[in-house]
């Protein structure tokens, strides 16, 4: 049988590890590139039956124009989320797009809990004034989770995890979705409220739903008005759900009182990427890295051993079952 022939973009050496042991035995033949996908980088599709893209991919209508005009006949992602990719697009263009919707939601939810307890007790900064001797703990004044109020936005795999994790802290965990699990918030003591109430009362607010049209900067000048001075904020879902010039501005005053942050909105080109002999262009993320109550991992959340296994294991399987299966026309896989 003809190997699936495909491209993969934005790989990493971990993605060639994983993938390498996913792909042994499989019908797969993978080439691998270091740069992104876009309508600029296309061509270097030519020849492939498949592309393997990932969050940072920009799969817009004239990049899938390009592909489709040299036959790739699959979007295959390595990530659940698909805001990146112009599905309406693909389906015009006969191109099946298939995901991973669920690989590790433990890594996820583990993580933002990680991001809260280092930003809140400063971690970051203890280990580097302990690396230089300097033992002083002025300034590392944390609060107890114990008691406080979390406000989980979104509650889907993830956002339902970091809710149960919370809840072994003592605080108390208001939900909102617009698709609530009424049976799963009463068994775990979680309230439901609507995004509003939900702002105004807690003083920590975790993000964990999608990034669509009507979540786009969803925390902007207005919403982050309403929440509770010195509230801090987690997002480990999308950095657009977050309108990055009203968060400086809510930072500045102390309305917003500490950031973690594993997305950012203009992440593409800068996450992933070691930088660190050039000169930042991004002023906005260069304000964020200023604030000692801002702590940013670059995209992280994702990287377990369990979910990389997991990620390569349902790409591979999606490009074999999408091959046997005329290539899914245009289909999206849930
Ligand atoms: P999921 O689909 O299981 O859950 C998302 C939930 O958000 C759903 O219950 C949905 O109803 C809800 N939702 C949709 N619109 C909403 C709104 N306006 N207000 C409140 N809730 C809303 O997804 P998941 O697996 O839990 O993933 C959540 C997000 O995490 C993904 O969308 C993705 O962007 C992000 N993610 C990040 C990483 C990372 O490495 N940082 C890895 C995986 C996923």
């Amino acid at each position: 049988m003809t190997p699936i022939i495909t491209s993969f973009y934005d790989t990493k050496p971990y993605d060639r590890d994983y993938f390498g042991r996913a792909t042994l035995g499989a019908n797969v033949a993978v080439r691998y590139n270091d740069f992104r996908l876009t309508a600029e980088t296309a061509q270097s599709a030519e020849g492939a039956h498949a592309v393997c893209a990932f969050v940072n991919d920009h799969l817009d209508r004239a990049c899938l124009a390009k592909l489709a005009a040299l036959g790739v006949k699959l979007v295959a992602l390595r990530c659940a989320g698909f805001n990146n990719v112009d599905v309406p697009a693909a389906r015009e263009l006969g191109l099946a797009v298939v995901r991973v919707p669920a690989y590790s939601p433990h890594a996820v939810a583990e993580h933002t809990v990680a991001l809260l307890l280092t930003l809140n007790r400063k971690i970051h900064r203890a280990f580097n004034r302990v690396r230089e001797l300097n033992f002083s703990l002025s300034g590392l004044v944390g609060f107890d989770l114990h008691g406080k109020t979390i406000g989980i936005v979104g509650t889907g795999k993830i956002g339902r995890i970091a809710a149960e994790i919370f809840r072994g802290f003592g605080t108390n965990v208001l939900a909102c979705d617009p698709f609530p699990g009424p049976d799963w918030a009463e068994s775990h003591g979680i309230r439901y409220e609507d995004f509003d109430t939900l702002l105004a009362a807690s003083d920590i607010v975790s993000l964990h739903l999608p990034l669509l049209p009507e979540t786009h900067h969803m925390l902007n000048e207005r919403s982050l008005a309403r929440m509770k001075p010195g509230v801090f904020i987690l997002n480990t879902s999308r950095g657009k759900l977050i309108d990055t010039g009203a968060l400086i501005a809510s930072l500045k005053t102390g309305q917003v009182g500490g950031v973690a942050l594993d997305v950012y909105e203009e992440e593409q080109g800068v996450f992933f990427e070691d930088l660190s002999g050039q000169v930042l262009q991004d002023d906005e993320l260069s304000r964020l890295l200023t604030f000692p109550n801002v702590l940013i991992t670059a995209h992280q959340a994702f990287l377990t051993h369990e979910a990389l296994t997991e990620i390569a294991r349902v790409t591979v399987a999606n490009l074999a079952v999408a091959s046997t299966r005329s290539w899914l026309d245009g289909t999206l896989l849930t």
